[in-house]
């Protein structure tokens, strides 16, 4: 299945964070890393004063099903050190999956598509570099038509 993720930090050394947040997902058993979007510097969202944060999204091939995936994100979270304080707070690293083929999942655990992602700029931007013609199969948009329809407002 072809899956993307959208990565994100804004503590440490932020790029190399990602870099091995990608690393570690490259050398997990059933994924494969296929494209990496360019980095972007963004101004974090929300009330919480903090720095501003490195994003980027990833392709990946994976044979793992979507509560695997999950696991595997969270471990590399821990593994680079996440600290889990204030929602939205700051973080060394963050992995979201955004999309999973064209699947739709709602569950306690998991929600895919993200459910933010069409609001963000900092998620559309570096997906749209990597997969313009991403679908997302709740809206019926592709990331590029996402990312203009924010544009716009
Ligand atoms: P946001 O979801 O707004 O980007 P966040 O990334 O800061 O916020 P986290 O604290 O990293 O939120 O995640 C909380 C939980 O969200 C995770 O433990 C996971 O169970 C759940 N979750 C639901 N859908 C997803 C998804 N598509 N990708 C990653 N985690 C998800
Ligand atoms: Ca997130
Ligand atoms: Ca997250």
């Amino acid at each position: 299945m072809k899956a993307y993720i959208g990565l994100g930090s804004n503590l440490g050394n932020r790029e190399e964070n990602i870099r091995k947040a990608v690393e570690l997902l490259e050398k997990s058993p059933g994924i494969r890393v296929v494209k990496l979007s360019p980095f972007y510097e963004t101004e974090p969202v929300g009330d919480i004063p903090q720095g501003k944060f490195i994003n980027a999204a990833a392709e990946i091939y994976t044979t793992l099903f979507p509560p695997g995936l999950l696991a595997v994100c969270r471990n590399i979270e821990d593994a680079l050190g996440r600290v889990r304080t204030v929602k939205w707070g700051p973080r060394t690293i963050d992995l979201d999956i955004l999309l999973y083929g064209e699947e739709v999942i709602r569950t306690s655990e998991l929600t895919i598509p993200h459910p933010l992602m069409h609001e963000r700029e900092f998620v559309l931007r570096p997906l749209s570099d990597i997969a313009p013609d991403a679908y997302h199969p709740v809206l019926g948009k592709t990331a590029q038509e996402l990312l203009k329809e924010l544009w716009k407002l």
